[in-house]
């Protein structure tokens, strides 16, 4: 397996938390970004600090298999979801969770939202930083770009987080346009 350069990786971090921030699909803390390093570890953003003011030396490095982490900040509360998708899809290199308010609407009404060529199955209610969260998230997902979470948001994956990233504007849009149609 490949291993990135982990430097690269938390600077691709921040710049791209600043950017979902940008683009409204994350607000202050809301939603959170890895990166996988190697078969066995993960670079996330940290719980409860702002995008705006997030550094490269804030990101946290978690251990896929245990979730035991170092760093400075703890880790982002969904980090089993996050390390669940790597353990289970080794073709994914990067994770995005947002609250977007368009998926939000779709997952709260626990439905699946067609993007594209792929279809977001809406996974079954998990709490919040749950293991049953991350297993339902793994379940839904499957083979796809990326998948709800009822009641709660949405999850992109790719094979880097550019890729994880245009999802995460793809699905918002589509959310967007199904619910524009529909009213
Ligand atoms: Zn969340």
């Amino acid at each position: 397996m490949k291993v990135r350069d982990e430097q690269a990786c938390r600077r691709a971090l921040v710049e791209y938390g600043k950017r979902l921030a940008e683009d409204g699909l994350i607000e202050g803390t809301w939603g959170n970004l890895s990166v996988r390093l190697d078969e066995e570890t993960m670079l996330i953003t940290p719980s409860g600090l702002g995008y705006e003011r997030l550094r490269e030396e804030d990101i946290c490095k978690v251990r896929l298999k245990d979730g035991s982490w170092t760093g400075t900040h703890k880790p982002s509360s969904e980090r089993r979801l996050h390390a669940g998708i790597y353990l289970a899809r080794e073709d994914v290199w990067a994770v995005v969770h947002t609250h977007a308010a368009g998926c939000v609407t779709f997952a709260a009404c626990g439905k699946d939202l067609r993007v594209g060529e792929e279809t977001f199955v809406c996974a079954a209610y998990g709490v919040s930083g749950s293991g049953r969260l991350a297993k339902n998230c793994v379940r839904a997902l499957g083979k796809a770009r990326g998948c709800l979470l009822a009641h709660h948001g949405v999850v992109c994956v790719g094979g880097s987080l550019e890729e994880a990233y245009e999802w995460s504007l793809r699905a918002e849009k589509m959310a967007g346009e199904w619910l524009d149609g529909a009213i």
